[in-house]
């Protein structure tokens, strides 16, 4: 291990572990594979691919077509195997990364793999957006602060006032601001009107969440052509495959249905939102999300409880302020109505 930099020993892996299970609500997963109609077209694309040659540098034939559907210049997009990538080439590539607590476990992660200085700042009481703390963070040295709105893994949507008080901000001293719009579909909200009058802001995308391709591996970032020039640099030669790239081809012909499962899930989360206010012991937190965090008296409790019934959850108690939590995906209608029979029957005693 001495060919390796010191800052990684002893680095803890990424906190997850796979686990099967029948009701799968453990990864804000799409619970919808791709319409049957438009997976067949994907299948036409990829048979007329040619497998021995090198796609596009720069996903360039992506980016084209993202741009034009986005309305939003090429040059100002870089397209991934994945957000987590682009998550990891702004880390790698800023001075200083700033964070939230709790929030989505890659920005921290990547900054420490990256040995970027990094420092997260506590939310509020009720997950409120600590403006105040940040603002005088980025006092700082100028980095990137990352900032998941919906935030993950509250499902919390910041106000509009506070996230331009720290566009401003990033402005006057030089950082730069992310704004991860993973689940922006789900909450309704856009802030690429934001990031167009202010270069200082970024936005992260994904097609993991509400297009039902988190198998597929990809991921955006809408910035300056300044800021996609750096980032551009840190994800590999070629680096979005083929296929892939043929597979977001097909879906950006057919964008429309994400709309329908975006409204479906929304209602679903809605439901659940509703009848989980009414167990004996859970506290359901609202959610602008496809996932509801929810508060029970024993985290471990309540996963193997759910486990037991088929149903998988994520437990979310290792986060500070976190205790007793769980994360829930919206399902299909299926799935959600026994994930209430499974949390309803559940007797839980906290333990001593
Ligand atoms: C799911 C998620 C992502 C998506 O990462 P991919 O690598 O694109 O699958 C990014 N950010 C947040 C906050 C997420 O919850």
């Amino acid at each position: 291990m001495k060919a390796f930099k010191p800052h990684l020993q002893g680095l803890p892996s990424y906190p997850y572990k796979k686990v099967e299970a029948p009701i799968k609500l453990d990864q804000n997963e799409s619970p919808y594979d791709l319409p049957a109609e438009l997976k067949q077209r994907v299948l036409v694309r990829l048979q007329g691919l040619d497998f021995n040659r090198y796609p596009y540098l720069h996903a360039e034939d992506v980016r084209e077509r993202l741009a034009a559907w986005l309305g939003w210049p090429m040059e100002g997009l870089v397209v991934a195997p994945g957000s987590n990538l682009l998550i990891q080439a702004l880390a790698q590539a800023s001075n200083a990364v700033l964070d939230t607590a709790p929030s989505f476990p890659h920005y921290a992660f990547s900054a420490k793999i990256s040995a970027t200085p990094y420092r997260a700042i506590a939310l509020g009481s009720g997950f409120s957006l600590p403006t105040e703390a940040l603002l005088e963070a980025m006092e700082a040295p100028p980095g990137v602060l990352f900032l998941p709105n919906p935030h993950a893994p509250t499902a919390r949507l910041f106000a509009e006032a506070d996230i331009h008080r720290l566009a401003d901000k990033a402005a006057r001293t030089g950082w730069l601001l992310v704004i991860d719009e993973a689940y922006h579909q789900f909450s309704g909200t856009d802030y690429a009107p934001l990031a167009r009058a202010n270069p200082s802001v970024a936005l992260l995308r994904t097609f993991s969440k509400a297009w039902g391709l988190g198998g597929v591996r990809a991921g955006y970032l809408l910035a300056s052509p300044e800021v996609c020039n750096v980032v551009q640099n840190f994800v590999p030669p070629f680096g979005l495959p083929a296929h892939t790239a043929q597979i977001l081809l097909a879906v950006l012909e057919s964008p429309g249905y994400v709309q329908g499962i975006v409204q479906t899930l929304v209602a679903e989360r809605e439901k659940l939102f509703q009848a989980l206010q009414k167990h004996p012991t859970w506290r359901v937190y609202e959610s602008q999300t496809n996932f509801l965090l929810v508060r029970t008296p024993d985290a471990a409790a309540a996963y193997q409880g759910l486990l037991r019934q088929g149903i998988l959850v994520r437990r979310q108690d290792h986060y500070p302020g976190l205790e007793g939590c769980i994360r829930v995906s919206v399902g299909t209608p299926q799935e959600n109505q026994r994930l209430l029979e499974a949390a309803f029957s559940l007797a839980e005693v906290p333990h001593a």
